[in-house]
């Protein structure tokens, strides 16, 4: 299958849900991404910020670009002017870079706080206490130049299907809460990313508002 017949085949899944699809093209070469551009897709995740800052510049300007990895805080700077969404906030100094950045460049850049729900060493993220401690302090309610549009998550890296859907379950209901304690008249609080190639089906029963598909659109990597 293309990454066109691909793309059609997911978007009957996403579209009749309210679903957003972020295609996400990272080692993906700019040919492949131009292909799923031609099909209509708009939305692209990239990890790595030399990478998504190379892609930025080749593409096409219409493009939302989204960072879903890791986020070094002196490599802000590099995607400040032009990123659409950050995924993958786990702490307050990089929010207040990206604020930093963000009010050199007179831009309001949206954010999500990344949670920390595996069961894994690996996966970075705010432990559920820390994400409520950081929009709780005072030095994050003197940032202006970002806002919280959401959490993100990554599940466990299993085939346990009850276990991926007690995570998601579990980021669920803490965006419930996170939302009536600290934006409850803020509209745009809004964004659930959670859901990858192998577990978004689960994560949309679960209440995700946003997949990150790689592989599935692609092919492997
Ligand atoms: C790579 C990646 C994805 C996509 O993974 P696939 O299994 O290819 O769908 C989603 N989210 C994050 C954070 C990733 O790094």
């Amino acid at each position: 299958m293309s990454i066109s017949d691909n793309l059609q085949k997911i978007k009957q899944e996403t579209d009749s849900v309210g679903v957003t699809l972020v295609a996400v093209s990272k080692t993906k070469s700019v040919a492949a991404i131009q292909e799923a551009y031609d099909a209509g897709q708009r939305i692209f995740g990239e990890n790595q910020v030399q990478e998504l800052r190379d892609k930025y510049e080749l593409l096409p300007k219409d493009i939302e670009w989204h960072m879903i990895g890791h986020l070094q805080t002196n490599k802000v700077k590099y995607i400040a002017p032009f990123i659409k969404l950050i995924h993958s906030v786990d702490s307050l100094k990089l929010l207040q870079e990206i604020n930093k950045q963000a009010l050199k460049h007179n831009r309001t850049i949206d954010c999500l706080l990344q949670i920390y729900i595996a069961d894994e060493e690996t996966k970075f993220g705010l432990a559920y206490d820390e994400a409520i401690e950081l929009l709780r302090s005072d030095d994050f309610g003197t940032l202006k130049n970002i806002r919280i549009v959401g959490l993100m998550g990554l599940a466990t890296n299993t085939d346990n299907e009850k276990m991926i859907r007690e995570e998601f379950y579990e980021l669920k209901t803490l965006f419930n809460g996170i939302k009536v304690s600290f934006f409850r008249k803020k509209a745009h609080f809004n964004e659930l990313s959670m859901g990858m190639s192998s577990d978004y089906k689960i994560a949309i029963e679960q209440g995700s508002t946003m997949i990150r598909l790689g592989s599935t659109i692609f092919g492997s990597r």
